[in-house]
């Protein structure tokens, strides 16, 4: 049995300095019934606690580490520029750079501006579609996460197309009022609630592969029928895609699917592990951001030399093979951990969408919140201590999916569906 005591002391030290210990709640391990894991160092595919555990990691930071841990050039990119000054609150030439990049790269985007987290690209991109359209009201959908500002952070309320209902306290009814909230991939629904509010409805934000209930990629027809209520009711469309941003594809998940939005929320990938989110999309609407336009963002550290350093470095290595790469590696897990799946009768069902996968433990398709939820929660929280112990370590939580980088080898993947396969031994037993 691996041993986590200098983990469990840290914790116990923590839980006096830091609400439930943590800096960001999922960090907690509360959904598999474990001590948080405090982490030391990474390289590569691999991670080490403090009590000197090895990992391959599938969280990556959550996503940002397209390139695994510590990746050579953007360390030794980092470095050069730390010593010619971290912040000026001014304008430098990587800010060009990068913008140029983004531009270059993503379909919907003309214009960029850079923040600092996922969070405050879609709060901003959220003001700039209600203050470009003056209207209030914004369509989310259940299970999507959109980062904590008040207009996210709404729960449905029961019925089809409800407005919501503050999901924190702190969050006024009276914002909740303005949230209505739908299924994913239900088209039926949203078309319902623009018949009821369409005139009042500023923007539909959406994740287009939802990563925040496990994965749930959009079914054929869903974005693509978002991007035409929105033009016929005059709303805007927001993508938002912190999570799949130059994950999902090399020109980002509008890319993939072909489906261009008016307004997109990039964070993760872009800071290549360093505090960077991004809101972009169309000339004429990111003009009327400040200060050429009259709708307020702004950002003591936005534009960071070094976030922009890291983002930069990480971009410029992601060529249209790399992508090819996580479908082929993507293609070997599931195989492989499907197969020891079904020697051992476990129910399961694979979502996928480049190198973000999702393993949800039912037999029956997951397409929305709802049926992400059939899975099997308690054998989820078995399955992931297991692996744990075996030296994987997966996103504590089923409704998070798992990430590949360009560092996991095939010598991970095989290592991975060799400790599944003890896993579910043992869970049968
Ligand atoms: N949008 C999506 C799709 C996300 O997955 C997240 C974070 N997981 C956010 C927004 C919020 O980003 P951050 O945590 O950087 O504020």
């Amino acid at each position: 049995m691996r041993s986590y005591e200098k983990s469990k002391q840290a914790f116990a030290e923590a839980q006096n300095l830091m609400p439930g210990g943590v800096n960001s709640p999922v960090r907690a391990f509360k959904s598999v019934d474990m001590d948080p894991i405090f982490m030391e160092r990474g390289k590569g595919s691999k991670i080490f606690d403090i009590d000197g555990n090895e990992y391959i990691d599938y969280v990556l930071s959550w996503g940002p580490l397209i390139l695994g841990h510590s990746n050579d050039r953007v360390v030794e990119a980092l470095k050069k520029v730390a010593e010619t000054g971290t912040s000026f609150g001014a304008s430098t030439l990587i800010e060009n750079e990068l913008a140029k990049l983004v531009i270059e790269r993503v379909p919907s985007i003309e214009m960029v501006r850079m923040v600092s987290s996922g969070t405050e690209a879609t709060l901003s991109a959220l003001r700039l579609a209600r203050g470009y359209t003056g209207r209030d009201k914004i369509l989310k959908f259940e299970g999507c996460y959109h980062g904590h500002s008040d207009s996210l952070l709404i729960k449905a309320g029961s019925g089809v197309a409800t407005l919501g209902l503050p999901d924190s306290p702190g969050v006024p009814e009276g914002i909740a009022r303005n949230t209505i909230t739908v299924p994913y991939n239900d088209l039926a629904s949203v078309k319902y609630a623009f018949e009821q509010f369409g005139e009042d409805i500023a923007a539909i934000i959406v994740e287009p592969v939802a990563g925040n209930m496990g994965v749930v990629p959009p079914q054929p027809g869903f974005l693509e029928g978002l991007r035409s209520v929105t033009e016929q009711y005059g709303s805007l469309l927001i993508f938002d895609e912190v999570m799949t941003g130059f994950r999902v594809g090399y020109n980002c998940a509008q890319g993939h699917y072909g489906v261009t939005p008016d307004i997109t929320c990039l964070g993760k990938v872009i800071g290549g592990g360093l505090p960077v989110g991004a809101f972009g999309g169309k000339r004429e609407i990111l003009e009327r951001v400040a200060p050429s336009g009259t709708i307020y963002q702004a950002g003591t550290l936005s534009g960071n030399p070094l976030a922009m350093t890291a983002g930069l470095e990480t971009l410029s290595q992601l060529t249209p093979e790399v992508y090819q790469e996580f479908t082929r590696k993507g293609d070997m897990l599931e195989a492989g951990i499907g197969q020891v799946a079904k020697k051992y009768d476990i129910p399961h069902t694979f979502n996928r969408a480049g190198s973000m996968i999702g393993l949800f433990f039912t037999n029956e398709d997951v397409i929305n919140y709802e049926t992400a939820k059939q899975s099997d929660l308690n054998f989820f929280g078995t399955y992931y201590r297991e692996m744990a112990e075996q030296g994987v370590y997966l996103p504590p939580s089923q409704f998070e999916g798992l990430f590949l980088s360009t560092a996991h080898s095939d010598e991970d993947i095989e290592k991975t569906i060799a400790a599944a396969e003890q896993a579910f031994a043992k869970l049968r037993k």
